[in-house]
């Protein structure tokens, strides 16, 4: 992977508008409008989108200034700039193509595009403990999807038969018809009526998926989640969708997380809250207890004389935070337990100690 400065012929110290103006001129030169079939330029133009896409976004270009690549690994749904679809290109970026030459041309390549057919995307929620949030975990889930037919590779043609071009579009998946209006000529763009956009003809269709080239499957997936996620990330996984008909591209798998409520730890941001009841003389003297965390148990010394209510911090034992290298705390609020059932000697214990202590009430302003 190149560099993103390089791609784009810039300078680390660029401003905004630099990199913008450099994009669009790296865009232009590689348009696949200005470059029909040749796959270079459209690595080219895809490698320029995906580095303005981060570079153009302040907390992305720092992130990548200092992690660099390996800031965006793994994290397609979380902010990574990969395009595998030019079309995502022109509706992400469409202002930079807009009125420097391309405006009609963006219009027809974003039309001519839907006419072939691709694969849908799906949806999915993946429930998270706390725990797994905090450590990362990796799951397999089952996915009913529509899958490449085996019998016919996904052509939907029969085996042993071909698809052949079609005859109406020539392949092309569209047809272009010249009119004359009062404006002038008007050339009006629809999708091939015989083939219906997919440029072929399968004239002995597939027995198994009647010339769909799909068939419904129950496919086994892991799912590597990475730490710090939160209710409402998601994240993609592209081509993992729906198969596209006829062999076409497959949609993509979109992975939706769930926070599941945990019984004991309440998460708030990256830091986890939870509560602790000491006995009085515990919090005279102080002492060193055990708490629970998310990763096991761990001691906390509660110093001599806290109050109830107070609450310590326990630096790095919280979640991390997503794409990060920053941690959050456990924050323990101790309180005070008062006793209710007692026994004959704790009552006479506390009788003579409330002789001992003064009886007057402290006040002090609501807090
Ligand atoms: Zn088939
Ligand atoms: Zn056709």
């Amino acid at each position: 992977m190149r560099d993103y400065y390089e791609i784009l012929g810039v300078d680390k110290n660029a401003s905004s508008n630099e990199i913008k103006k450099a994009y669009r001129k790296v865009a232009m030169k590689y348009h696949p409008d200005k470059n029909p079939e040749d796959e270079q330029a459209e690595k080219n133009f895809k490698e320029a989108a995906e580095a303005y896409s981060i570079l153009k976004d302040d907390n992305k270009r720092a992130r990548y200034n200092q992690f660099g690549h390996s800031g965006f690994e793994n994290a397609s749904g979380f902010g990574g700039g990969g395009f595998t679809d030019i079309n995502d290109i022109f509706s992400t970026f469409g202002d930079i193509f807009s009125g420097g030459g391309f405006g009609d041309i963006f219009g027809r390549r974003t039309q001519g595009r839907q006419y072939h057919q691709k694969g849908s995307d799906l949806k999915i929620s993946i429930g998270l403990t706390l725990e797994e949030i905090q450590k990362g975990t990796t799951k397999t889930v089952k996915i009913k999807r529509l899958e490449a037919c085996g019998d016919c590779n996904g052509s939907g043609a029969r085996p042993g038969t071909k698809p052949t071009t079609c005859p109406t579009c020539h392949g092309n998946g569209e047809v272009r018809q010249v009119q004359q209006s009062f404006l002038g000529q008007v050339i009006n763009v629809q999708p091939c009526y015989q083939c219906k956009g997919s440029g072929e003809i399968i004239s002995n269709p597939c027995r198994s998926c009647r010339g769909d080239g799909r068939v419904k499957k129950t496919s086994t997936i892991e799912i590597e989640i990475p730490q710090g996620v939160s209710t409402g990330n998601y994240m993609t996984k592209q081509n993992e969708g729906n198969h596209g008909p006829k062999g076409s591209i497959p949609g993509n798998l979109i992975v939706y997380f769930d926070e599941k409520t945990h019984q004991l730890f309440t998460r708030d941001g990256n830091n986890i809250l939870l509560e602790t009841w000491i006995q009085y003389p515990q919090a005279v003297f102080g002492e060193t207890i055990e708490i629970p965390t998310l990763a096991g148990k761990v001691k906390l010394k509660i110093p001599a004389g806290i109050k109830s209510g107070q609450v310590l911090r326990l630096k790095g034992k919280g979640i991390p935070e997503l794409n990060s290298h920053r941690q959050g705390d456990l924050l323990v609020k101790v309180q005070i337990l008062t006793p209710s059932k007692l026994s004959g000697k704790v009552k006479d214990l506390l009788k003579s100690l409330k002789q001992e202590l003064p009886v007057e009430p402290k006040f002090e302003k609501f807090s």
